[in-house]
């Protein structure tokens, strides 16, 4: 537990590019409150718990799709909470919802964000994106009760459907936010179950359609200066090397293809094996060796959907089978090795048993990796050390894809990871431990306060 140990002292082993004239504090001398956060959010979870799993209270999982009357309840409590904070709320024509806190520099500068989500999955859990809004919010609650200040302006950011739960397309605002996706496009996202209805019209049932351009543009959009995210880890990673915070340094790089095996129907009892053009029996083959390549690469592959015709039966074989392929790694050029490597393999194996099967194949998705901000990664490397220590913090890549993703690419972006028991994440038991998310939304504190702090005096030494 981090709570004894808050001290205020000069940064003990100061990083180079940063020096400058005035030497940094490494921790503000601040501590949140470990119990509102807890009971924060548990009562906001109240707004669409579900799947009930034990005795406690807590012990409930989470359905709150995006833009459902439960996620509009937790949505004005929020707006509420920020307008208490004495915080402005601007709304965007997603639904994003930006809380800005005046820093003491009165600096027209976009604010320091720390950003995530308070949608969930249709069987999630209480942590996954509620975590790091929660832990903003606490932040600003912190701030305020302690007349703190920081120099520039911070702020809190929600933003909309980045599940794609309901409306199939995760990270959806952040991403149009970072013009990546057209805003027409996403508006028209249709409720998976019911297609008469779309994105754009339930932001217009909860009065969510903002007027301000969805847009990281500082003329008509709502630019950030930085964003920072606390996160569940939702891996096993921090957990199984005995560590209570993880510096994310970038998210992995990933590819989806689609593979078509095309073979010929034959009667499974007149068709000797040396004459068969077997589709399933290559795919089998192929998805096993493509195990074997991600694993000499130290990388991850995995089939989620294979299709066979859907008038196959027991005694025919198959005429042709798709299969999806999704390579992940951390170094594109690893993503791009283990993909030739696949296709080679894969043209050979078509060549073997029977007469042979042909192999067609689309790139579906080619989402390269992401290296997050050098800066806001020192800066939750400095008050992580100071913190937990190096034995209890690590250097990590997120696996999953976040709102951090998008932003990174229009503002300097890092993310914090805490752990979460076993790994386990959109599910209805995901659980992170009160200690783990007081310490969590500290280290936010912290690297906000730092960042804001360097940002300041390298602007100051630039102007001298
Ligand atoms: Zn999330």
């Amino acid at each position: 537990m981090y709570s004894t140990r808050v001290p205020i002292r000069a940064l003990s082993n100061p990083i180079r590019q940063f020096s400058t004239t005035t030497r940094l504090q490494a921790l503000s001398g601040l501590k949140i409150n470990s119990d509102r956060l807890w009971q924060t959010l548990h009562e906001t979870c109240n707004w669409g718990s579900a799947h009930r799993y034990g005795e406690n209270p807590i012990d409930t999982g989470m359905a709150r799709l995006t833009l459902t009357d439960d996620d509009a309840h937790v949505r004005r409590w929020l707006a509420a909470e920020i307008q208490k904070l004495g915080c402005t709320l601007s709304v965007d024509q997603m639904g994003n919802m930006f809380a800005r806190r005046t820093g003491s520099k009165k600096s027209a500068a976009p604010m320091i964000a720390m950003g995530s989500h308070l949608d969930t999955q249709p069987r999630g859990g209480r942590f996954d994106g509620i975590l790091g809004v929660m832990a903003a919010l606490e932040v600003l609650r912190t701030m305020n009760e302690n007349g703190f200040q920081t120099n520039y302006d911070i702020g809190v950011v929600n933003w909309t459907n980045e599940e794609g739960a309901r409306f199939p397309k995760s990270m959806c605002s952040s991403g149009v936010w970072a013009g990546a996706i057209p805003i027409q496009k996403a508006w028209d996202l249709r409720d998976i179950h019911d297609p008469n209805v779309t994105l754009r019209s339930e932001l217009e049932r909860h009065g969510y359609l903002g007027d301000i351009p969805c847009s990281s543009d500082a003329r008509t959009g709502f630019p950030l200066g930085a964003h920072f995210e606390l996160h569940i880890e939702q891996g096993p990673i921090l957990p199984e090397n005995n560590r209570s915070i993880g510096i994310v340094q970038g998210a992995q790089g990933y590819r989806w293809l689609t593979f078509t095996i095309h073979g010929k129907d034959a009667h499974t009892g007149t068709t000797p094996l040396s004459a068969r053009q077997d589709p399933v029996l290559a795919a089998s083959r192929m998805i096993a060796a493509s195990n074997d390549i991600a694993k000499r690469h130290g990388a991850l592959a995995s089939t989620g959907i294979i299709k066979v015709p859907s008038n196959a039966s027991t005694n025919t074989v198959a005429s042709k089978v798709t299969f999806t392929l999704d390579i992940r790694h951390p170094q594109d050029r690893v993503v791009h090795a283990v993909q030739e490597e696949c296709l080679q393999s894969f043209a050979q194996i078509a060549s073997q048993n029977g007469k042979g099967v042909a192999v067609d194949w689309t790139l579906d998705t080619d989402s390269p990796a992401v290296e997050f901000d050098p800066g806001c990664v020192a800066s939750i490397q400095v008050v992580a050390n100071e913190l937990v220590g190096p034995d209890k913090s690590m250097l990590m890549t997120s696996g999953a894809g976040h709102d951090s993703v998008y932003t990174s690419k229009h503002c300097p972006t890092a993310m914090i990871f805490v752990p979460c028991h076993d790994g386990i994440s959109h599910h209805p038991t995901e659980y992170c431990s009160a200690d783990d998310c007081a310490l969590g939304t500290q280290a936010l504190l912290e690297a906000v306060v730092h960042y804001d702090q360097v940002q300041w005096e390298s602007a100051a030494a630039g102007s001298e």
